[in-house]
């Protein structure tokens, strides 16, 4: 008789403590198979670049992936395994795949046969063409590190029969892009002793150079080859580019700007690659050239005018201004978020979905506040008709709108620089598929 009492205590204790537990988790599950409904309907279950692969039959459904990833709701629990909910929200950090306990995930390009945007290459990061190399966020990978590490691995690995030669005129590398990964290549060519030259069409940076000012940058420990480890795991945008800076001069890099590349030829003996200002002979090509290309444009009459731009470096030159950011991504928000803290701006967001997903939590949570506070008003399924003067006409859900405005900056992407590699036979997913397909 005692014993049954204690036994019914103990279980009534354990239902009391785990009781609220039960019901979180299974509100949690609910949300998370809404959320990947959801997803599927506006098409954001699909990765913009890398993403994790689940291995179904592997996983536990632990959650451990989603309690690893710093970007939030990227991965859910959808019928007790771990699924995406939020594909294009993942930017590649990887450590749900380190955190899974079966191994049962994987982050990457997924089959790239069927993608049209990413070049095919093997695990040396060489393209169809020996001797032309991708790496970086060409490749479809983003963040520093993985630049870092990829413009390093790519290097190390070209076998000794593709380097040295007699004739004086050709390098071993001509790289190209000065961002994180070429500037990585470059100094694990100077570690190997290779002649190399690297070339931008602008200042050495890469993207970094295009964030706004003051923005924290996240990274996860990487060395950067001679250097050392880059040990933080945020920088100001300005530090990174001293210590770029310190790179540049502590080890010589042999750079040249103002060379925007647009042909590489085989030729007897390796490839030239041309700028409008030179050409440079090479036995080896690394293309580091990132996918930023040029802005997308909108397409609509006044987008030509000098208030109109494509990046904000400081959004502290812009006070008491009416202002629209066109794009609904990171580059967007972070631009409404710097402007909409400036005193006297107000601030809107043309952006052509009902809410933001695509973007990090973080962003999430400071756009969120700014709107709370009337300091930012987004215009959901809205897209810009016209920039006029002093106003934009903008398409909404209630009809056309015109709103004053005397600065509008636009986030939509950026056209690849796939055009000379397609040009020189560089070959990419979609059109491995369509030969084979052939
Ligand atoms: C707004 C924003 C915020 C980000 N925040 C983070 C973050 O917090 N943490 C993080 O790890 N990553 C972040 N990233 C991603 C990161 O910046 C990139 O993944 C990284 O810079 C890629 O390095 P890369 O060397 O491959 O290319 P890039 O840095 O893009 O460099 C490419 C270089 O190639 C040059 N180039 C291109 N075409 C040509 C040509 N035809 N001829 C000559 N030169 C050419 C360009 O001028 C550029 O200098 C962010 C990106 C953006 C846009």
């Amino acid at each position: 008789m005692e014993s049954h009492l204690i036994y019914g205590i103990t279980l009534a204790l354990m239902l009391i403590i785990f009781l609220p537990y039960w019901i979180k988790f299974r509100r949690k599950q609910r949300e998370d198979i809404e959320r990947r409904k959801e997803a599927e309907m506006l098409g954001v279950i699909k990765p913009l670049a890398q993403f994790p692969m689940i291995n179904q039959s592997l996983c536990i459904g632990c959650g451990a992936c989603i309690r690893a990833c710093p970007e939030g709701d990227v991965l859910g629990i959808v019928y007790g395994k771990a699924a995406i909910i939020n594909g294009v929200r993942c930017i590649g950090h990887g450590l749900c795949e380190a955190a899974c306990p079966v191994m049962a995930l994987k982050v990457g390009l997924g089959d790239v046969t069927t993608r049209d945007d990413i070049p095919i290459l093997d695990d040396d990061y060489q393209s169809n063409i020996p001797g032309v190399y991708v790496v970086g966020e060409l490749g479809g990978i983003s963040l520093i590190r993985n630049a870092i590490s990829q413009g390093r691995e790519a290097v190390e690995r070209i076998p000794e029969e593709r380097l040295g030669g007699v004739d004086p005129h050709f390098r071993d590398l001509v790289i190209v892009g000065a961002g994180p990964a070429g500037l990585s290549a470059s100094l694990t060519a100077i570690e190997r002793d290779l002649s190399y030259v690297l070339l931008d069409q602008q200042e050495a940076g890469g993207t970094i150079l295009q964030y706004p000012r003051q923005k924290l940058v996240m990274t996860q420990k990487v060395d950067v080859p001679l250097y050392g480890r880059l040990r933080k795991s945020e920088y100001s945008k300005e530090e990174l580019l001293e210590i770029w800076e310190d790179i540049f001069q502590r080890y010589g890099i042999n750079f040249q700007s103002g060379h925007r590349i647009n042909q590489i030829t085989p030729v007897q003996g390796g490839f030239q690659v041309f700028s409008a200002n030179g050409s440079f002979l090479g036995r080896n090509v690394i293309l580091a050239l990132g996918r930023r290309g040029s802005p997308r444009k909108l397409g609509v009459p006044g987008e030509d005018k000098e208030k109109v731009a494509y990046q904000l470096v400081d959004a502290q030159s812009y006070n008491e201004k009416h202002i629209l950011v066109v794009g609904g991504g990171d580059s967007a928000v972070e631009a409404a978020i710097g402007l909409g803290k400036q005193m006297g701006n107000k601030v809107s967001v043309s952006y052509r979905k009902p809410r933001f997903f695509r973007i990090k939590k973080k962003n999430e949570e400071r756009v969120g506040k700014l709107i709370k506070q009337g300091r930012i008003s987004p215009i959901w399924s809205s897209q810009v008709v016209e920039i006029r003067d002093k106003t934009v006409l903008l398409n909404t859900d209630h009809g056309l709108e015109e709103i004053p405005n005397d600065y509008v900056f636009i986030f939509a992407g950026g056209i690849p620089p796939f055009g000379f590699m397609r040009e020189m036979g560089i070959e990419f997913g979609g059109e491995a598929r369509q030969v084979a397909a052939g």
